[in-house]
């Protein structure tokens, strides 16, 4: 719900003006609560995630990807995001130690 910045009053979409106050109701102020009604679920976040369970590499490039988008547009998302991140660092991190084993049985 679009909420007034000067009294904070509830405000209907229609109005110009704020009926309480007078303050000029701003096309922005009321798209930005639109938003905040209804968050989309950001789509790179849940590709980051699927990634995350078949590699690391691009579920981590994903997962950054997605926390920047989230941080700009206010998606909702994060925590799919900061999951898929840290699984992806996971995976490279076993990675990491398998390799550092192989190569020392060698
Ligand atoms: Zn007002």
């Amino acid at each position: 719900m679009a909420t007034c910045a000067t009294c904070s009053a509830e405000l209907n979409p229609a109005w110009r003006f704020c009926v309480y106050c007078g303050t000029a109701v701003t096309p922005t102020a009321v798209v930005e609560a639109a938003a905040e009604q209804k968050p989309r679920v950001n789509y790179v976040s849940v590709i980051a995630l699927i990634l995350a369970f078949v590699g690391g590499v691009p579920a981590i490039a994903f997962g950054h990807i997605a926390l920047a988008q989230i941080k700009e547009t206010g998606e909702r998302g994060r925590t799919i995001a900061i999951v898929a991140t840290v699984l992806g660092y996971l995976w490279l991190v076993v990675f990491v130690i398998l390799f550092v084993r192989w190569a020392g049985g060698l």
